[in-house]
């Protein structure tokens, strides 16, 4: 099968460029998914040049026009889900129902926002001097910078794309270098469907193609989701020149195990929030506060479950876990359970690099025991399929242990007492809560962020996102 050669999106072109990197299958590295371009200067700025100009008629388009694009692409995205599903599993390593899951739910969004093109948002207020009339509407904002990670490289570039083109901005997307095939696939779409040239960019690249973006005078705002590090050089370049950003990093997610919980939907929260998705996932559980008298329950019976969970190749019918989604991940999961061992965890399953019959970066998934919150596994991102469990003696333990850390994304606690839920879902430090749910899975058309070092800004996805992607005008009428 020939290696398709990708080339970047501006102003409606497909712009070819020598194809340098490549996308490897981290099912099996002897499958190239494709070779793509690492973008230049020159390239960043022709794409907002070509977002610049095209920002006026877009923005002044009948939203009924933006509504139907929009609505035009998610049906296409559904429709396809299988065949995009497959691609995307090919590419970043999820399992095929995890990567067709992921492509319905970008189809799901920009129908969506499809809807939310047609909403009209601004207030009528009184005025405190008589015979003027004091009003508010929202105004789109011009080109945004669209930064985006591996780890969801469909449903990341569509709730970001979908809300800044339904509001009448337009776009410049740089996709994560490890998954540029199915930020393709999708670019494709949106210019199947007619979208005017210069609404919708992307350059593909790696960190110097960001940096050109963020820094460009030509864009209004930035929308950044990856790592806490590369967030903290994001912000301080978008406020370096006023632009708005809004930065989604990463997270240290805890679930909570209460002695009165079900200790079946305890072991299922646990299993789906740690592993699924190769524990690749901002909100997946990796800190696991269980109290004294489930302990030893829960971490025997989580421990029995994650052995059996049959770890392979993505596309493989009965995978339930895939790989990592490259070497540098891999070895990175593997040092911190060297990290864990050596700071006195105690391994019960799992752990080790798998060497299945093709080459590719397979880790078994591990639950480390007797960790405390100080070790370096309970505060720092993994991004892999480990979870740590913490033993504490009551409630009270358990919530001053979820609280500490830098991150507060997405929390979880599983128990039959409507007060400590209550009294969780209230005293918490995280943007999302869970209540007997897995930490990770969350719908589109609500908010998506969390707090503290997790998030910075306005919050993403749903009728949040006419925060970020629009701007107030405030009216004052005399006459
Ligand atoms: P990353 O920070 O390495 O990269 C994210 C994006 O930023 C990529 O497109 C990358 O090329 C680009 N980039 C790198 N350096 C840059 C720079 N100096 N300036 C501008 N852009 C730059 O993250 P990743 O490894 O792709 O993704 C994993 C991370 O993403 C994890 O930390 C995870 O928690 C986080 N994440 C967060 C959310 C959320 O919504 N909170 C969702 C998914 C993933």
């Amino acid at each position: 099968m020939s290696v398709p050669s990708l080339s970047h999106y501006i102003n409606g072109e497909r712009v070819s460029a020598k194809a340098e990197h490549a996308s490897e299958n981290p099912s099996d590295t002897r499958d190239i998914v494709a070779r793509f371009p690492d973008g230049r200067a020159s390239e960043v700025d022709a794409a907002v040049a070509a977002a610049r100009k095209a920002f006026p008629a877009w923005a002044e388009s009948s939203p009924e026009v933006r509504s139907d694009f929009l609505d035009r692409i998610g049906n296409i995205i559904l429709e396809r889900r299988e065949q995009l599903g497959r691609l995307l599993s090919r590419e970043e390593g999820k399992t095929l129902p995890e990567g067709i899951g992921e492509v319905a739910r970008a189809g799901r969004i920009f129908k969506y926002f499809a809807g939310e093109a047609l909403r009209r948002h601004g207030q009528n207020l009184a005025s405190t001097r008589p015979g003027v009339d004091a009003s508010t509407t929202r105004e789109a904002v011009g080109v945004f910078g669209l930064i985006t990670p591996w780890n969801f490289p469909i449903a990341i570039p569509a709730w970001k794309s979908a809300p800044a083109l339904a509001f009448g901005n337009t776009v410049v997307l740089k996709p994560a270098d490890p998954t540029p095939a199915t930020a393709a696939a999708l670019a494709d779409i949106i210019y199947e469907v007619g979208v005017p040239p210069g609404v919708f960019n992307m350059v593909f690249g790696g960190a110097a193609v960001g940096e050109a973006i963020v820094k460009h005078p030509g864009v209004d705002g930035i929308s950044f989701t990856g790592s806490q590090a590369t967030g903290a050089k994001v912000g301080m370049g978008a406020m370096a020149r006023q632009a708005r950003v809004q930065l989604e990093m990463g997270g240290k997610n805890p679930l909570v195990v209460l002695d009165d919980a079900d200790l079946d939907r305890a072991v299922m929260c646990a299993l789906d929030g740690s592993f699924f998705a190769t524990g690749q996932r901002c909100t997946a559980s990796s800190r696991l506060i269980v109290t004294n008298g489930i302990h030893d329950k829960f971490v025997e019976a989580l421990a029995a479950k994650a052995a059996a969970l049959k770890v392979g190749d993505a596309l493989e019918t009965g995978s339930q876990v895939g790989p990592l989604v490259n070497q540098v991940q891999m070895e990175k999961t593997l040092s911190y359970l060297e990290i864990a061992g050596k700071e006195g965890g105690r391994l019960l399953t799992g752990g080790k690099q798998l060497k299945l019959d093709k080459p590719g970066w397979y880790v078994s998934p591990a639950v480390i025991a007797d960790t405390s919150q100080d070790m370096r596994v309970n505060r720092e991102e993994i991004f892999g399929p480990v979870a740590s469990t913490v033993r504490v003696k009551n409630y009270e333990e358990a919530l001053q242990i979820a609280n500490s850390g830098e991150f507060g994304l997405s929390a979880g606690i599983v128990t039959t007492s409507l007060k400590y839920a209550r009294h969780f879902q209230h005293n918490i430090r995280a943007g999302m809560v869970m209540v007997n749910l897995p930490t990770a899975g969350v719908d589109y058309h609500v908010p998506f962020g969390g707090t503290r070092r997790s998030s910075y800004g306005a919050r993403e996805q749903g009728f949040a996102a006419v925060e970020f992607y629009t701007q107030v005008k405030t009216a004052y009428v005399w006459g």
